[in-house]
């Protein structure tokens, strides 16, 4: 059995097959100040029941007894650790992403249970902006979409509403150059919309770069503004959106190799998975995965959350 904590998806599977491991990888990462703490009431006075690897607390009250996954992603879920680990580091280092069906096949869970955890573990990587993006920052838009010939009839017309080309997305991405991507899914592309997200997530006075697209007008009362003219060149200079450009490319490499048919609605949820990984693009797999999972703490998601208002179950091609 593995003891050193894992660098490789081969070494997180067999040391997360081992119940105990995944308390020692958990614990100092998910609990305040890394101590086993009573969900209910605060305390740390624990005993641990060893058989079940679970505390249970010395105060007297409903619900004494807890595991390592209340609190997280993974509560109420049957699953265990030697699932949702794996899986995990899967879907943290897999640079173009991963599908349900790959997920069903590696771990042998099924592609409808697989389906589920990857939702909530992209919801982990959501939000945490911290503060302002500043400096040099590129903002641009791209159309993602459709795919509406993989989809039947019916589902086709629930599905696909008119924003910006007819069966398309609009995503807009601010880029600090060295530094973070902000993605976001929006409504269209008209000015009131872009820019109320470029003043939400862009330090004023910092340098930004645009397509010329109409929408932008008016940003150089705030920021010092560049545009380049996409009609005539790339590039003049260090005025391009370049660096945006990659990271559409991230995200359409991964949505059309490895995830075929994405309804708009779920469309967030994959910018932000690609988002998580292009920040911490620089580490190791260890450490994104050690990222990962502190991310985990204080965000669940149910099924009908996941699916929506409408009760649509999954595209699973
Ligand atoms: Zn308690």
């Amino acid at each position: 059995m593995e003891s050193q904590e894992p660098r490789t998806l081969q070494e997180a599977i067999n040391y997360f097959a081992d119940g105990e491991n995944c308390l020692k990888y958990l614990v100092p990462r998910v609990f305040p100040n890394g101590v086993p703490t009573c969900p209910t009431c605060g305390s740390t006075k624990l005993g641990f029941l060893k058989n079940q690897l679970r505390w249970q607390c010395s105060v007297r009250h409903p619900k004494r007894q807890f595991s390592v996954k209340v609190g997280t992603i993974f509560e109420d879920s049957p699953l265990g650790l030697d699932k949702w680990l794996p899986a995990m580091w899967l879907i943290l280092n897999c640079k173009n992403g991963i599908s349900s069906l790959e997920i069903h096949r590696a771990l042998g869970v099924t592609q409808k249970t697989a389906w589920f955890m990857l939702h909530r573990i992209r919801l982990a990587q959501q939000g945490k902006n911290g503060g302002k993006l500043s400096g040099e920052v590129e903002i641009d838009e791209t159309f993602i979409g459709g795919k509406a010939r993989n989809m039947h009839k019916s589902k086709r017309a629930r599905v696909i509403t008119g924003t910006g080309g007819k069966d398309k997305t609009v995503v807009m991405g601010m880029l600090e150059r060295g530094g973070n991507v902000r993605a976001m899914v929006v409504d269209g592309r008209r000015k009131k919309q872009l820019q109320s997200n470029i003043h939400e997530h862009v330090e004023a006075g910092a340098a930004i770069f645009t397509d010329e697209l109409r929408s932008y007008d008016g940003l150089e009362d705030s920021f010092k503004h560049q545009v380049i003219n996409h009609a005539v060149e790339y590039a003049n200079g260090n005025v391009h959106t370049n660096g945006m450009e990659n990271f559409w490319s991230l995200v359409k490499r991964q949505l059309h190799g490895t995830y075929i048919s994405v309804e708009p609605f779920h469309l967030f949820r994959y910018i932000d998975e690609q988002a998580f990984r292009f920040n911490n693009r620089k580490m190791t797999d260890a450490e994104r995965f050690d990222i990962g999972v502190r991310e985990i703490v204080g965000k669940r998601l149910t099924y009908a959350e996941l699916i929506g208002q409408t009760g649509e179950t999954e595209t699973i091609h």
